[in-house]
């Protein structure tokens, strides 16, 4: 009983003030993501557009809604319709995408920057050398808005082994910082998971995808 209230107070007791929680929802039922509201979240991450077209009719504008799975051109127009921020730009057509339908909808899009911080050729995100040549290239369009950087690292059996990942990413976020861009705010670095959050705060995140810890195990990845 209650399963999911308690998790999310859990979490929120642990986490220290400055760390934002993004409630990572795939997979799940909208009723399972109004528990977890009821318990305080504020932020749901959806990976899937339909899925999260689902849950928007009913939970609607009573939290933030971000993207963070692999985000594709046919499907930006109604992602923007329904999303706060996309973590996840990963190619200066996906941006270019994004700015064309937000400016359709007069909407400016917060988005992260989606690193690749182990170089895994699998992997979405753009690559640790090419970040900042990536944001100088994006940073002209006018209806977004770059907020930081989001990395998920290596599927890797002990989370301490991605340390040298998320300090990577960490620097990365500070040196573009530093340049002092105008329409950049380096303002959230996202990176932690369920097993990986507290190695991810201590390395200097200061938003947190959480799914599994939140609602339970998933049968089906
Ligand atoms: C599923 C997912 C998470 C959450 O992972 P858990 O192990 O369930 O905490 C975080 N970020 C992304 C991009 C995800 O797809």
């Amino acid at each position: 009983m209650d399963f999911i209230e308690d998790n999310v107070k859990g979490i929120f007791e642990e986490l220290p003030e400055a760390v934002i929680l993004v409630a990572a929802a795939k997979g799940r039922k909208t009723g399972e993501l109004l528990e977890a509201v009821d318990a305080g979240v504020k932020i749901i991450g959806e990976n899937y557009l339909q899925e999260a077209e689902e849950h928007f009719k009913i939970i609607g504008n009573r939290v933030e809604w971000h993207f963070i799975g692999h985000l594709q051109l046919n499907k930006v127009k109604k992602a923007v319709k329904i999303f706060d921020m996309i973590q996840t730009v990963d190619s200066v057509k996906l941006a270019k995408e994004i700015n064309k339908r937000c400016g359709e909808i007069e909407k400016i899009m917060d988005v992260l920057i989606e690193i690749n911080s182990a170089k895994e050729p699998q992997k979405f995100g753009i690559l640790p050398e090419d970040a900042e040549g990536f944001v100088r290239e994006i940073c002209i369009f006018e209806n977004i808005r770059i907020q930081g950087l989001m990395t998920m690292g290596p599927d890797l059996a002990d989370p301490e082994d991605l340390r040298p990942y998320f300090k990577m990413t960490k620097d990365l976020f500070e040196k573009i910082k530093s340049l002092d861009l105008s329409n950049v705010e380096m303002r959230y670095l996202s990176m932690g998971m369920t097993a990986s959050y507290r190695i991810g705060i201590s390395e200097g995140a200061n938003m947190v995808r959480i799914g599994v810890k939140i609602f339970g195990g998933r049968e089906n990845g």
